[in-house]
């Protein structure tokens, strides 16, 4: 069971960082992770007085919130704009609708959880994420840091022209994924780069960085044999959902899928 001593809702960011370098401290999104664990914790940090719980949009960046709830990255326009259905296909098999208005990007990125659809999607995207004390740096690069004592504040997506899927396959429709793929595609310094991310391996998602130049009317033989290549470049674990070569298997079929569907949208 989960016991909590003291609640602060922080006035400033100030003073949720002071407060959060207590061993004992936590700061909390939405609280649907934390409530289901047993820590003892001191004092629980309440974010929501901050202002972090708005999706905003310049020329060049997309930046959300760390208290915006996966609800409204489903419902966001820009990033459907931008990037089409990815991120809400990403979220939309979490839970149900009154979970996602309660669970936060915050949550779901800071914990670095393997099975998260949250950062598989992310990952493949140019992102970044602000942090209160590390300042901004490249979420490929948070993924790989163990948790700290540190506040993070907004996760922003750079806007660049990308074409973006994601697919997972589940057991039932709102389970853990058993796997979970993203593919980007577009041009980065005058070169055709693929990026791919596959997470719920079941180890948090990595990233994959491709050259290749696949051409539009690549047969369904030549993109198989990309997908296998990328696909063979993770490593993958067994659970009770699924075995490491179930998982290598199916990651096969969802890569070579998307970019099948990302070659025929330019067409
Ligand atoms: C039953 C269930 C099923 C789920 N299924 C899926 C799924 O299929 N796919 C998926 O991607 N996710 C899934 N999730 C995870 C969910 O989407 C959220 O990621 C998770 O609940 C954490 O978000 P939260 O806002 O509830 O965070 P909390 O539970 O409040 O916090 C989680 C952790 O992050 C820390 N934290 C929170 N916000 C910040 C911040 N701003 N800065 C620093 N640290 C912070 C907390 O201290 C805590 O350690 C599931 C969760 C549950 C409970």
């Amino acid at each position: 069971m989960l016991t909590i001593s003291n609640y602060v809702k922080a006035k400033t960011l100030e003073e949720a960082y002071e407060l959060n370098q207590a061993r004992s401290s936590r700061v909390m999104g939405g609280m649907m992770w934390m409530r289901l664990g047993n820590a003892k914790v001191k004092t629980i940090i309440d974010l929501s007085g901050l202002g972090l719980d708005q999706i905003e949009e310049s020329d060049n960046v997309i930046k959300i919130g760390a208290m915006c709830t996966l609800r409204q990255l489903e419902e966001c326009q820009a990033l459907k704009e931008m990037y089409g259905d990815g991120i809400a296909e990403a979220v939309c098999h979490i839970v149900g609708v009154q979970f996602r208005n309660q669970a936060t990007v915050g949550g779901s990125i800071y914990g670095r959880f393997g099975f998260s659809d949250v950062l598989t999607a992310f990952l493949a995207l140019d992102t970044f994420v602000e942090l209160y004390d590390g300042g901004t740096i490249r979420l490929s690069e948070f993924v790989k840091q163990k948790p700290d004592k540190d506040i993070l504040l907004s996760v922003i997506v750079r806007k660049s022209k990308r074409s973006f899927r994601y697919e997972s396959i589940r057991q039932t429709q709102t389970d853990f994924p058993v796997i979970a793929c993203s593919v980007v595609n577009g041009i980065v310094h005058g070169q055709e780069t693929w990026y791919f991310s596959v997470g719920a391996r079941p180890m948090k998602a990595a990233l994959l960085e491709k050259q290749w130049e696949i051409p539009k009317d690549a047969s369904e033989e030549v993109i198989a044999e990309y997908a296998r290549q990328a696909a063979a470049e993770f490593t993958y674990g067994t659970n009770m959902r699924g075995s490491a070569q179930y998982r290598r298997h199916l990651a096969e079929v969802l890569i070579r899928r998307e970019i099948s569907s990302i070659l025929a949208e330019g067409k």
